[in-house]
């Protein structure tokens, strides 16, 4: 469990920032251990939405090249 040594607390894994800093101080959080906590995974909706806008780009560059054929 990440353990901020400013705020002397213990924080959820998922309430640590992407970079492993702490949300109350910002400083770098460290796990139970003493070693810096690991930075939290990509979500999985980050994927959803990164493979939307692929989907979604790849539409518009086929309707644009569709537009300079016909
Ligand atoms: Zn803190």
């Amino acid at each position: 469990m990440p353990w901020c040594e400013s705020c002397d607390r213990y924080l959820s894994p998922n309430s640590v920032s992407v970079v492993g800093s702490c949300p109350g101080c910002g400083e770098r959080v460290t796990d139970a251990d003493g070693v810096p906590a690991r930075s939290q995974k990509v979500p999985w909706h980050f994927w959803v939405f990164a493979g939307a806008a692929v989907v979604y780009l790849s539409w518009r560059l086929i309707q644009g090249l569709w537009m300079l054929v016909a």
